[in-house]
């Protein structure tokens, strides 16, 4: 009763549509939840119809490349990224890797993986904007996956944004070296989940597995909330 009042004096607004929402809807109103576009790359796995998969080909063994939506630069999704690494709101990024994790584990993958990583910031930017944007969805993963989660395996020596002005393959000889394996311990022998927000060329997940599996992970898997 508390919460029904609560919620009819201070109504609040889906994350994706800023529409009201119902009694009981939490975050993302059904609407928007229902035409969400997902992708379906758990489904496929690890065979080549899984279009994420191909991005790695020939760069670094990827087991499983998993995103729960298909990016696109207008519309929820975009809006959903924007309150996530903007507007602070974590509690977003938690919810959506609680419902991407208990998808996945409905398909059985909590068996595949030993620990669960997200990509680091800078601890430049992580004290501008105060949070880990990755870290919020990842650790929603990782609870509804019943996995342990390490946010600090891994370590960010450069803040790419300042790098930004650089031609294609200067930055990319630089995303190389961006990336340590901070505590060795915790991933080696271990089937690594690595959580990032958006997956664009791959090249951010590509340089932390390369730094993982040198520090002795035996597998590295990718997970994020969107793909373009
Ligand atoms: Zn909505």
């Amino acid at each position: 009763m508390f919460d029904d009042l609560l919620s009819l004096l201070f109504p609040k607004s889906c994350y994706a549509c800023d529409g009201a929402m119902a009694r009981g809807e939490k975050y993302i109103c059904t609407k928007c939840s229902v035409k969400l576009p997902y992708t379906d790359s758990h489904v496929h796995g690890a065979t080549e119809l899984n279009p994420l998969q191909r991005r790695f080909w020939g760069k670094v063994p990827v087991r499983f490349a998993f995103s729960y939506l298909h990016f696109m630069p207008k519309g929820r999704v975009q809006r959903l990224l924007h309150r996530l690494k903007y507007k602070g709101a974590q509690e977003l990024g938690e919810h959506l890797g609680q419902r991407y994790g208990s998808l996945l584990s409905d398909y059985s993958y909590p068996e595949q993986f030993d620990v669960v990583v997200p990509v680091p910031l800078h601890k430049y930017k992580l004290r501008r904007r105060g949070y880990n944007q990755s870290e919020s969805f990842s650790r929603g993963l990782a609870e509804a996956m019943q996995l342990p989660h390490y946010n600090k395996a891994l370590h960010r020596t450069i803040d790419t944004a300042t790098q930004t002005r650089k031609n294609r393959l200067d930055r990319w000889q630089n995303v190389e070296q961006v990336f340590q394996v901070q505590h060795p311990e915790v991933v080696r022998g271990k089937r690594v989940l690595l959580v990032d927000d958006v997956m664009t060329t791959g090249a951010t997940l590509e340089a932390c597995a390369v730094a993982l599996l040198a520090a002795g992970a035996t597998e590295v898997s990718v997970a994020t909330i969107a793909a373009a």
